[in-house]
C-alpha cells in the first residue's frame, strides 16, 4: 500500500526515504515488530515425490479438482504403505495422517459435487522491483517517473536501467556462505549445496549458487541430490564457456536445459539401479551475472530476495522468488489449510513437481535486478519449517558475515527440533568498483 508525502502529496512508496517527486525527506514509520512462532511439536520427518501417473497439472492459474483428489488419494495409499512396509511410521501417526487427508478429500469431493471442476490458484509471488531508474549517487533503483531517488533523495537524471544492451551491467561483488546441517532427526544429510564461480567468454564470470533437498531411502536420496548438484553445475560451466546468452529469457532457456539434464541423468539412474529407484531431489538455482539474477526452481527449496530497504513493490523486506511446488502449498492455496498448518502438516514435504521422478520435468525460472544491499538466500525446507519469513530478515541482514548469518539461521533451526536436513545459500550483494 503507498503512502503520500507529507510536503507535496505525491504518492510514495512506504519505504521510500525521500518524495521522489519533491526530493523532501519523509517520516519513517519504525520496524515492523515480528514474533516467533511458537516450536513446532517434533515429528519424524516423511518425505515422497508423486510419480507422473499422479502428476498434478496446473494449467495457468487453476487446478483440476480430480486431479487434486488424486494426489490426495495417493497420498493416503503413501501412508497406507508406509504402515504396512515400514517401522519408521507408527499406527498413530499414519492414522492421525489419513484422517486428515479423508476430511481434505471429503471437503474436495463436496466442492466437486457443488459444480466446480478447477480452483484458481490465489497464492501469487510478489511482482519485485519496478524500479528502472538507478540513482547515480547511490546506486538505488527508482520509478521511471521519479525526479529525486527514494532512498538519498539525490536528483535523477533518469536513464533507464536495464534496455536491451543500452547500459553496462554495474560492477557488483558478491559475498557467498554455503552451509547445510544433518539436523537433530535424521541419520543423513540428503541436501546437497554448491557455490562456485562460472567462467563466461571474454572473461566474465557468473557466479552459481544451488539447493538441492534430496528423497529416497536408504543412501539414494543423498545420491539424488548430488547428481543433480554436479550435473547442472557441469552443464552450467560446459554450456556458458562458449556462448554467451545475451538476454534474461537465453539465461533462463540455458538454467531449464541445466535442469533438465540433471532431470534425464537421475531418472535414468533411478531405473537403471533398484536401489535408486524412486529418489528424487528439490533443484534450485541462483546464477548471478552483472547486476542481473536468474533463477531456476523445481520443488520447495526456495530462493529469496532481501534487503531491508524493500524489494517488493509495496517495500516488503523480503520476496520468496520460487512457488513451492508441494501439496500443502496447494492446499493453502484453497483454503484447506493455513500457512501456519502447512508448516507441520505431515505431507509437507510430499511433492508434485521433482527432479527425477519423471522423464519430463517443468522448471520455474524468472529474473530480478540487483542492487547493492541485496541478500540472495537459498534454503532447504528444513529452514522454513522453523523459522519464519521475518526471522530470515532479522537475521540475514542484520548480521554482516553471510558465513555467521547462515550458521545462525540453521541453529535456530535446530533448536526448534531440527526435523529435517537444513541447507542454508547466502549471497550478500556489494557496490564494486564502477
Ligand atoms: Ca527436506
Amino acid at each position: 500500500m503507498n503512502a503520500r508525502c507529507p510536503s507535496c502529496g505525491a504518492t510514495v512508496m512506504p519505504r521510500s526515504r525521500f518524495c521522489p517527486t519533491c526530493g523532501r525527506a519523509l517520516p519513517q514509520s519504525p520496524p515492523r515488530p515480528s514474533a516467533p512462532p511458537p516450536a513446532a511439536p517434533v515429528d519424524p520427518p516423511i518425505e515422497g515425490a508423486l510419480t507422473n501417473s499422479k502428476r498434478l497439472q496446473i494449467s495457468g492459474d487453476t487446478l483440476d479438482l480430480r486431479e487434486l483428489i488424486n494426489v490426495v488419494e495417493s497420498s493416503v495409499r503413501w501412508w497406507q504403505r508406509g504402515l504396512s512396509s515400514s517401522d519408521a511410521v507408527t499406527r498413530e501417526q499414519a492414522a492421525r495422517a489419513i484422517d486428515e487427508l479423508s476430511q481434505i478429500m471429503r471437503s474436495l469431493s463436496q466442492q466437486l459435487a457443488q459444480g466446480r471442476t478447477t480452483i484458481r490458484i490465489t497464492r501469487r509471488l510478489p511482482a519485485l522491483r519496478a524500479f528502472e531508474v538507478v540513482c547515480p549517487s547511490c546506486g538505488g533503483g527508482n520509478r521511471a517517473n521519479a525526479r529525486f531517488c527514494q532512498r538519498c533523495g539525490a536528483l535523477l537524471n533518469a536513464a533507464p536501467r536495464y534496455g536491451v544492451g543500452s547500459v553496462q551491467p554495474r560492477a557488483l561483488t558478491f559475498h557467498v556462505a554455503a552451509r547445510t546441517d544433518t539436523g537433530r532427526v535424521r541419520q543423513q544429510n540428503q541436501d546437497a549445496v554448491y557455490t562456485g564461480e562460472i567462467d563466461l567468454p571474454g572473461q566474465q564470470k557468473a557466479y552459481l549458487c544451488l539447493v538441492a533437498d534430496g528423497m529416497g531411502g536408504a543412501a539414494a536420496g543423498e545420491y539424488a541430490s548430488r547428481l543433480a548438484a554436479d550435473v547442472s553445475r557441469a552443464y552450467l560451466e560446459q554450456e556458458s564457456s562458449s556462448r554467451l546468452p545475451l538476454t534474461d529469457e537465453a539465461w533462463q532457456a540455458l538454467l531449464r536445459d541445466a535442469v533438465r539434464a540433471a532431470n534425464r541423468r537421475i531418472y535414468d539412474a533411478a531405473h537403471a539401479d533398484a536401489a535408486h529407484r524412486g529418489m528424487g531431489t528439490t533443484l534450485t538455482i541462483a546464477l548471478l551475472v552483472g547486476d542481473r539474477l536468474h533463477i531456476a526452481s523445481v520443488g520447495d527449496s526456495r530462493a529469496y530476495l532481501l534487503n531491508l530497504n524493500g524489494v517488493t513493490d509495496d517495500g516488503a523486506p523480503s520476496a520468496q522468488l520460487t512457488s513451492d511446488h508441494s501439496l500443502v502449498a496447494r492446499l493453502v492455496d484453497i483454503g484447506q489449510l493455513t500457512p501456519e498448518q502447512a508448516r507441520t502438516h505431515p505431507q509437507r514435504n510430499i511433492l508434485y513437481r521433482s527432479i527425477g521422478t519423471d522423464p519430463s520435468v517443468d522448471v520455474d525460472t524468472r529474473s530480478e535486478g540487483l542492487e547493492p544491499g541485496d541478500i540472495v538466500l537459498l534454503c532447504s525446507d528444513g529452514l522454513v519449517n522453523h523459522v519464519s519469513d521475518e526471522e530470515i530478515v532479522q537475521i540475514a541482514c542484520g548480521e554482516p558475515d553471510p558465513d555467521r548469518a547462515a550458521a545462525r539461521l540453521i541453529s535456530l533451526a535446530n533448536e526448534r527440533g531440527g526435523r529435517d536436513n537444513i541447507s542454508v545459500v547466502m549471497v550478500r550483494v556489494e557496490g564494486g568498483r564502477q
